[in-house]
């Protein structure tokens, strides 16, 4: 969801971006040609028809246990009105934004800056399956494409990662802590079981 400018929460991920510009809320106008997850061409081609400029920076959401920065590209009008004309899935009327020019956008993706919402250490484990994840989507040459295709290991650890992390996210809401019982019923503790099948899961990401 767009989060509230005033959270704790959101306070803090601004913080850790460190921009010398303010946050603001810019509403969402999407453009008919716009495709969604394509921020970057959609502005270059609003440039290339209305003129103005494209400028970057990151769209701020929460959840209960994650505060997220999203690098992103949003319009700049001839009189310095910023809109988002970029379609968002589900529909929002407006994002909260930073701009940030010490990122260079280089055509490659980035990743997401993100920060536990929580006293829960699952969580943390949750952002370094996040973290794997992209780094394998977008290892070499798929960091330029925005959805490449994946084979054999690589496949299968993503595969794993996705999985665990969906079934950690739920875990973690039932109130799971890192002396709990395993989710997979092995009758070990998370920290004994499950967490050291992700360390080996989050090493084998790095060489994949
Ligand atoms: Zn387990």
């Amino acid at each position: 969801m767009v989060p509230d400018l005033n959270d704790a929460k959101v306070q803090r991920l601004l913080k850790k971006i460190n921009s010398k510009y303010e946050p603001i809320y810019i509403p969402v106008v999407a453009e008919s040609y716009a495709l969604p997850n394509e921020c970057y061409p959609n502005v270059e081609k609003k440039v290339e028809l209305d003129g103005g400029s494209r400028i970057f920076g990151w769209q701020i959401w929460r959840t209960t246990l994650i505060c997220e920065a999203e690098f992103h590209a949003v319009w700049k009008s001839h009189d310095g009105k910023l809109l988002d004309i970029t379609p968002k899935s589900p529909p929002v009327e407006s994002i909260l934004f930073i701009q940030d020019d010490s990122v260079t956008y280089n055509g490659a993706q980035i990743d997401n800056i993100r920060i536990n919402n929580t006293n829960n250490p699952l969580v943390n484990d949750l952002i370094d399956i996040h973290k794997a994840l992209f780094r394998i989507r977008n290892k070499g040459h798929r960091a330029f494409i925005y959805k490449g295709t994946l084979n054999g290991e690589e496949a299968k650890v993503y595969r794993n990662l996705e999985s665990i992390g969906s079934i950690l996210q739920s875990y973690i809401y039932q109130g799971g802590q890192i002396d709990s019982f395993c989710f997979c019923g092995s009758g070990f503790r998370y920290a004994e079981c499950h967490r050291r099948e992700l360390d080996s899961l989050i090493l084998r990401s790095k060489s994949v």
